[in-house]
């Protein structure tokens, strides 16, 4: 490094499971790099610490083939991922390679799901998965007695189930091994450039300085990638997205800046259950604890993070009807959590207008995409390429010179 007054040579800015699978990418690739990790738990940004663990690339991004393929992509590098961070942490983390299941309820939403799935076919070439019968979905989770109303399931091999946290400590314990630091209760207050090689990052604990920002702050990345987008000329096309003009009230949705919002999801917690799930259930997905955690809704309500009973309760009803002995059951717990949602749901990864130093990352299923963020993203990061699926995943589809 010739620049020897920088503290660090990379600082990552959040240390939710985006921050750290970006971390865990760079330094491996150089274990002489000096890299930061900032966080502090903020009550906004909690979605790495809620989430179910699902690895879930069925069913989705029929507009965007290669947002599909980079989940399978990432599905597909999982085991060894884990096997490398077991390696270096020593921490065993319970993961179901084994699928993953979609139950549907009635004949029309069968059928209706059953043609979502050919046309992904159709637009992806090959698709590991299809719809199956309610006796093969049966035959799959013989433990589990459905309710009437379930038809059957669509089904995808590629999909599976990961302990969530255990991945999140993990990632800690082998960065820490690595040589990375992790700056735990360090509340970051702003970045600044200093010049478009050199940043300056205000935190609780007094200013860093870094060549390379990496945002993974969540839904605070908004605020600190502003000052980039101060340059009205950056963005010449922002408008409003389609399904955003019924939501107005969702205050977290802005003109000017990053093009993220939040996305509520709120979950219930059933008591421990003898276990009966070896294949994930989309909505109703057993732990490797054994309680269920029910839920799977999106909901656009600003920044409003609170559990709204009435909301959880349909959670609960539609999952009484694909599994009903749930009934039978206490509810421990429940808890709200905020996606950071891009505008147009794909995953932003982009250097920022005129900062090619800054990468900015923002996306859902984050955790079923941390296998090809530790592995592509650092190569970006450092300024290299993006991976052939992700190449389009940068803010220029928003109008940004970047
Ligand atoms: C209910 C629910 C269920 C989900 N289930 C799944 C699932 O099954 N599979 C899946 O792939 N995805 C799932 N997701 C989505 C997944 O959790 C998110 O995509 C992921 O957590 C995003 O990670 P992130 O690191 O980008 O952001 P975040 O999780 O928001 O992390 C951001 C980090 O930045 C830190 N931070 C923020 N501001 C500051 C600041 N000022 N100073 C210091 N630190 C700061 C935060 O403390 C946090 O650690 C689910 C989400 C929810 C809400």
């Amino acid at each position: 490094m010739q620049n020897n007054h920088k503290e660090y040579d990379v600082v990552v800015v959040g240390g939710g499971i985006s921050g750290l699978a970006v971390a865990y990418g760079l330094c491996k690739n150089n274990e002489k790099l000096r890299l930061a990790i900032i966080d502090s738990p903020t009550e906004l940004n909690k979605a790495s610490r809620t989430n179910v663990g699902l690895l879930w690339c069925q069913s989705k991004f029929l507009d965007v083939p290669d947002f599909a393929r980079w989940g399978f992509l990432s599905c597909k590098h999982f085991p060894e991922l884990l096997q490398e961070l077991k390696e270096i942490s020593k921490i065993e983390i319970p993961v179901n390679f084994t699928g993953g299941l979609i139950p549907t309820l009635g004949e029309a939403e069968f059928t209706q799901r059953g043609d979502y799935i050919q046309k992904l076919k159709t637009a992806l070439g090959a698709y590991p998965g299809s719809m199956i019968s309610r006796s093969e979905l049966e035959s799959k989770l013989p433990k589990i007695k459905f309710g009437e109303e379930v038809t059957g399931a669509a089904w995808c091999e590629e999909d599976g189930v990961v302990e969530p946290l255990l991945l999140f400590r993990a990632y800690r314990s082998a960065l820490k091994k690595m040589g990375a630091t992790i700056l735990e209760d360090s509340m970051v207050y702003d970045v600044q450039a200093k010049d478009n090689n050199a940043y300056k990052v205000m935190t609780s604990r007094g200013e860093i300085t870094c060549e390379r920002l990496v945002l993974a702050a969540g839904l605070a990345n908004r605020r600190f990638a502003s000052f980039a987008f101060n340059d009205s000329d950056n963005a010449t096309n922002l408008d409003m997205p389609h399904n955003l003009h019924d939501n107005l009230y969702d205050v977290s949705y802005n003109h000017g800046g990053l093009p993220i919002f939040a996305d509520k999801g709120q979950v219930l917690l059933t008591e421990r259950l003898p276990f009966v799930m070896p294949i994930p259930l989309l909505g109703c997905t057993q732990t490797f604890g054994g309680t269920v955690i029910i839920g799977f809704k999106h909901e656009t309500r600003g920044h409003d993070a609170t559990v709204v009973p009435e909301a959880v309760s349909q959670e609960g009803a539609w999952a009484l009807r694909v599994w009903p002995e749930l009934a039978q059951k206490r509810i421990i717990r429940s808890w709200p959590g905020l996606r950071v949602m891009p505008n147009d749901k794909v995953a932003i990864y982009s250097h920022l207008p005129n900062h090619p130093h800054v990468t900015v990352i923002n996306t859902h299923s984050a955790v079923t995409l941390a296998a090809v963020h530790s592995r592509y993203l650092p190569e970006y990061i450092m300024g290299g390429d993006l991976h052939e699926c992700a190449e389009n995943m940068t803010l220029k589809r928003f109008g940004f010179a970047c």
